[in-house]
């Protein structure tokens, strides 16, 4: 694999108000590598993310994209970035094609291409039907596919994909299982943020696990089962955030329904 660094994440601090949510982490990521940036709740995943994404700026540390410390040339580094967030806002009055151009556009695309991309990338996700529909009238899983394809459709190297595949049926799963592969053999960096372990466990080509703000793991998937001794992503990752108090908790949840 091609060692050259396109992240670099040294000493990064985040506080908000009192709370320090994000305390040291370094990280160097290289090209083609699929990260499985996982985490309980509240662990500081969305903020790291965000940072990189130059969407907080009151961070100490050092972050670096493509060899460039992110608070210079700002423009030039998300030309090379692409996002789903785990929530988004789309513009529901918009049609998917409205939409799609939109971005396009946002990232100067010439608009025969967007409109080439569009309707492919909409055809293969089984979408031709409603390129010219309004995005309010799709449901949450075609919602997120019109997502998937404005974060990808001006090609970018460095992808950040928080829970993308919300609502994807079984079919589109297996697709954008093949996508993420195919795009970190062509060099691609992706950052997968994702609380459903064995589609990290499968995926990532490294897992960097954030526990309270602190990277407590970081390797392959092979490298943390032989440290843990465990034998699933899942296993390793309640053990390593200390957590093994499921069935009493679900137990106690389900008498509490029953009264008390
Ligand atoms: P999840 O898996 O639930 O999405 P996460 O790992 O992405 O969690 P973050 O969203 O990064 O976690 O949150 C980390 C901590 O920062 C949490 O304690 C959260 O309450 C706090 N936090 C996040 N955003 C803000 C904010 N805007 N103001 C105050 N505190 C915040």
């Amino acid at each position: 694999m091609d060692k050259e660094i396109i992240v670099s994440i040294k000493n990064l601090r985040m506080r908000y108000d009192e709370k320090e949510v994000l305390k040291g982490i370094n990280l160097e990521i290289y090209k083609g590598q699929i990260i499985g940036y996982i985490g309980a709740n509240g662990a500081g995943k969305s903020t790291t993310v965000k940072i990189l994404l130059g969407l907080i700026n009151d961070y100490e540390g050092e972050v670096k994209i493509g060899g460039e410390d992110i608070t210079k040339n700002k423009v030039a580094y998300k030309r090379r970035i692409g996002y789903v967030p785990e929530t988004a806002e789309i513009f529901d009055n918009l049609t998917a094609y409205e939409y799609l151009n939109f971005i396009g556009e946002l990232y100067g695309l010439d608009i025969n291409e967007i409109e080439k991309k569009a309707t492919k990338l909409m055809t293969l996700f089984n979408l031709e039907k409603v390129l010219h529909g309004r995005i309010s009238s799709f449901s949450k899983g075609m919602k997120q596919k019109i997502l998937i394809i404005a974060s990808l459709i001006h090609n970018p190297d460095i992808l950040f994909f928080d829970e993308p595949l919300s609502g994807l049926d079984a079919n589109s799963v297996m697709i954008f299982k093949e996508i993420l592969s195919e795009l970190a053999n062509q060099g691609k960096t992706i950052f997968y943020s994702s609380h459903i372990m064995e589609i990290v466990e499968k995926i990532s080509s490294r897992i960097v696990l954030l526990n309270n703000g602190e990277i407590v793991a970081d390797g392959t998937f092979e490298e943390l089962k032989e440290k843990s001794k465990e034998g699933s992503l899942e296993e390793i990752f309640n053990q390593l955030t200390g957590f093994n108090k499921y069935k009493e908790i679900a137990c106690e949840f389900v008498s509490t329904l029953q009264g008390v």
